[in-house]
């Protein structure tokens, strides 16, 4: 379970102090999906590094499985990172184009050194069949990957370590609108399977209706609405949130 109690977040810019997050608070159930929804600059990302443990709150506590985050020494954050993955939105940049496949999804086993290398060949092969790619693509490297492709890598490299939480930050925008409903249902079918937890960051609120079981809308580091999908998207209880939805074709 994931929790933020009130956190707030302050940059210092040039003597000017900026609120990334403002008093936020949400819960998100194990094994559901939780949608952060805004605009640009809205504070999403601050959001996830946050729960990631990579910046540390000015106010309030991260949460996760009712232990803090927040304050964490490093080896202990390492602890807590393994259960705790991360997929970014362009796959074109995220994983290394000079790396093998084999190489690209085996490296977060490498770097904990879990079990054998054996083992660890084999759970390679387990994450690629998890996500429909084929074994023969092992050793080729990205360059000859499609984008659904590369981004079904970059899926199976955020399973290897048996994560219980998955968050995805924007994972489909950089694709073709034919490949993302792809990229859902891999993520449904995962879902499905090994009850995963997701954090959805989009601002595609036509996505976040089909993955989404509970929705923050955020705007300016504040939160302007949240509670179950389908409730926000089709009553929604502020102009902001309004305009959003409406902005969807
Ligand atoms: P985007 O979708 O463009 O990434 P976002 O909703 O993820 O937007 P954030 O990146 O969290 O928004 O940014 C929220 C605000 O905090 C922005 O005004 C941003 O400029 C500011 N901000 C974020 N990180 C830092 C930082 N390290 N130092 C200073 N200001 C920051």
């Amino acid at each position: 379970k994931i929790e933020f109690r009130d956190v707030g977040k302050t940059f210092s810019v040039e003597g000017q102090e900026l609120r990334a997050v403002a008093d936020a608070s949400f819960t998100v159930a194990p094994g559901t999906t939780h949608a952060l929804v805004g605009e640009s600059g809205s504070g999403k990302t601050t959001a996830v590094r946050l729960l990631l443990g990579l910046e540390q709150p000015t106010t309030g506590e991260v949460l996760v499985d009712g232990e803090t985050i927040s304050h964490r020494t490093h080896a202990d954050l390492r602890d807590v990172r393994r259960h705790l993955q991360l997929v970014y939105q362009n796959p074109f940049t995220s994983l290394d184009a000079t790396w093998r496949i084999r190489h690209i999804v085996r490296e977060p086993l490498d770097r904990y050194r879990i079990s054998s290398r054996r083992e660890r060949d084999e759970r390679v092969r387990e994450a690629l069949t998890a996500v429909g790619l084929d074994e023969g693509l092992l050793d080729r490297r990205p360059t000859n990957l499609s984008g659904g492709q590369r981004q079904r890598v970059a899926i199976a490299r955020s399973l290897v370590l048996r994560p219980d939480v998955i968050v995805l930050d924007e994972p489909t925008s950089a694709l073709d609108v034919s490949v993302q409903a792809d990229i859902l249902d891999v993520l449904l079918g995962l879902q499905a399977e090994l009850g995963l937890t997701y954090v959805f960051v989009s601002h595609d609120l036509a996505i976040v209706r089909q993955i989404a079981h509970t929705v923050t809308v955020m705007n300016r580091g504040r939160i302007v609405e949240q509670g179950p999908v389908g409730r926000v998207l089709s009553r929604p209880f502020t102009d902001y949130t309004r305009e959003l939805v409406a902005a969807v074709p």
